[in-house]
Formats: structure tokens, C-alpha cells, sequence
């Protein structure tokens, strides 16, 4: 019997927040890009595991689920996003904080609609809430649409021109702290995971302090490897999951289908970390 590698994948998005793919869509891909073990994480949802589930049932693929969730919290003025992977999806606690976090999102949308208008984009709230449907609105949706209307080219230039902090079109939401998301999220009986450190334009010096209050929050693991990395940014990271007694995650925080990132590419851990499944009961 040949023999390969398990292939996990602990960072994706569907439909529901801001990916492009439902999430029966997404666990076929995700199969068919060899993954065996996908995680879901949309942004402050569930709302997308069970019909992910019933598809895997359904057409019997061979891929574990792992119910997650990714969390927007405020740090020192910084936005950091926490993954809970093993998340009960009906959890209390964690449905109420996920319903204020949605809250915070829609009060944000049209404070962002309102800052636009102001900047001579009017109507966009409507445009977006047509292009989002049910998901869950987040700036994604906004630069999508934003492009749609050919107010610049990609979505990465309509986040440099308005949607980044200090831009027209950014407006500070009242997410809960690290902490929080942390208790809450081991509350529903998973594990906290502090996602991509190295987006956040930190300097090192910052990286560790943020990477000091996550574990003082008691978070579990930190995100060392993602498909789309600076050279050492891999091995910079896992010495920091050793450093600060962390798990190591992974994932490619896929949103939608384009050649220059996939569910399951280049996903490796290095040697000298603690997978975080390592801690999973087979
Ligand atoms: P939000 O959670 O509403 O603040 O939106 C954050 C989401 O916007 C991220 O999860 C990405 O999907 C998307 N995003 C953030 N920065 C960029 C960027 N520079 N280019 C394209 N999409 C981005
Ligand atoms: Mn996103
Ligand atoms: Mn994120
Ligand atoms: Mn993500």
C-alpha cells in the first residue's frame, strides 16, 4: 500500500461570509485538491457547517470536518482575527457572541456606505447587500463590489485606496478583545488559534507583544504556515509557536478559486513544532 501524508487544511471561508463557493462547493474542492481534513471558518458564522456536512455525508467523500469559526477581535487598535477550531456551533455562549459580532458588522457596513457616499460612491450598501445575499457582510464583500462597479481594478487596490485604516471608506468596528474570543470559543469546547500573524503589519517587536497577550488570554496555537509566504516567514513563525509554548496551525484561508493560492497547497508544518492536531482524539 502506498502511503502519503495527511493533508490538513484549517482556514477557509464559504459562501456564508465571504467566500465565493457554497459549502457543498467547497468540500468538493477541497477532496478534489487532495485534502483530507478541512476546516470551515467563516468570519463570525457557523451558519455554513451543516450543509457542508450533509454533503460530505451524502456523497460519502473521504474528508474530516472540522467545525470552525474566525473571530474579529480589537488589540491595541489592531484588528486580530482568532480562529476556534472544534467549536460546538451551538454553543450559548459562543451564538451570542457570534450574533453581536454580526451586529457590529452590519452597524459597520452602513457607517462604511455612509463614509463613500461621502466620497461621492453612493448607494453601496445596496449593491453589496445584493452581491452577499444572506453572508454575513465583511470589507470583502465591499471591495468586491466596489471593483464590480469599476471603482478600481482589483480588490486589493480598492483596500489601498479606501478600505484600510486611515482611508475613506474604513470605519473602526467595536469588536470583542482576544480575550474574550478565547474564552468563548474554548467555552464551546475548542481551541483558539491566533490566525495569519504576519498580515497585521507588525514589527517584531509588536508581533511578540500580541503574541504574549494570546497566550496570556490562554490561547492554544498559532497559524505557522499558509500557502502564500515571505521566504522565512515558515520557519520565523514556528520558532515563535516554540518560544511561546503554542500549538502550530495551518491553513490556506481560502476564499474563492484563483491561481495563485488553493485549499490544501503547500500546507507543511516544520519539524520542530507541536502539530495542533497532535492534541485531537483520533
Ligand atoms: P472584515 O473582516 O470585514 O474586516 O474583512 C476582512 C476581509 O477582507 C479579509 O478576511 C479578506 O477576505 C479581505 N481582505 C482584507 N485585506 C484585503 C486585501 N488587501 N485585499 C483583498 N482582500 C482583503
Ligand atoms: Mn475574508
Ligand atoms: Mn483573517
Ligand atoms: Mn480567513
Amino acid at each position: 500500500m502506498t502511503h502519503r501524508c495527511v493533508i490538513y487544511d484549517l482556514h477557509s471561508h464559504t459562501q456564508v461570509s465571504d467566500g465565493i463557493l457554497t459549502p457543498t462547493a467547497l468540500v468538493h474542492r477541497a477532496h478534489e485538491m487532495g485534502v483530507d481534513v478541512l476546516a470551515i471558518t467563516d468570519h463570525d458564522t457557523t451558519s455554513g457547517l451543516e450543509e457542508a456536512e450533509q454533503a460530505i455525508i451524502e456523497q460519502q467523500l473521504p474528508l474530516q470536518l472540522i467545525a470552525g469559526v474566525e473571530i474579529s477581535t480589537q488589540w491595541l487598535g489592531f484588528e486580530i482575527h482568532i480562529v476556534g477550531l472544534n467549536v460546538v456551533p451551538d454553543s450559548m455562549l459562543l451564538c451570542s457572541l457570534l450574533t453581536r459580532q454580526r451586529q457590529q458588522r452590519t452597524i459597520r457596513a452602513e457607517a462604511m456606505a455612509d463614509n463613500l457616499a461621502k466620497h461621492n460612491i453612493p448607494n453601496v450598501l445596496t449593491g453589496v447587500r445584493q452581491l452577499a445575499g444572506d453572508a454575513t457582510l465583511t470589507r470583502g464583500h465591499f471591495a468586491r463590489y466596489l471593483v464590480e462597479i469599476g471603482i478600481a481594478s482589483s480588490p486589493s487596490q480598492v483596500f489601498k485606496k479606501f478600505l484600510s485604516k486611515g482611508k475613506p471608506g474604513y470605519v473602526a468596528s467595536n469588536w470583542c478583545t482576544i480575550d474574550e474570543a478565547v474564552e468563548v470559543v474554548q467555552g464551546a469546547g475548542g481551541q483558539a488559534v491566533l490566525a495569519h500573524p504576519a498580515r497585521y503589519g507588525l514589527s517584531a517587536k509588536w508581533l511578540r507583544r500580541l503574541l504574549i497577550d494570546f497566550k496570556q488570554a490562554g490561547g492554544d496555537a498559532v497559524e505557522v504556515a499558509q500557502c502564500q509566504q515571505a521566504p522565512n516567514e515558515r520557519s520565523q513563525l514556528a520558532k515563535y509557536a516554540q518560544e511561546y509554548q503554542l500549538l502550530a496551525s495551518l491553513g490556506s484561508d481560502f476564499h474563492y478559486p484563483c491561481p495563485w493560492l488553493e485549499l490544501g497547497r503547500d500546507l507543511w508544518l516544520p519539524e520542530n513544532v507541536t502539530p495542533i492536531w497532535a492534541t485531537w482524539a483520533r
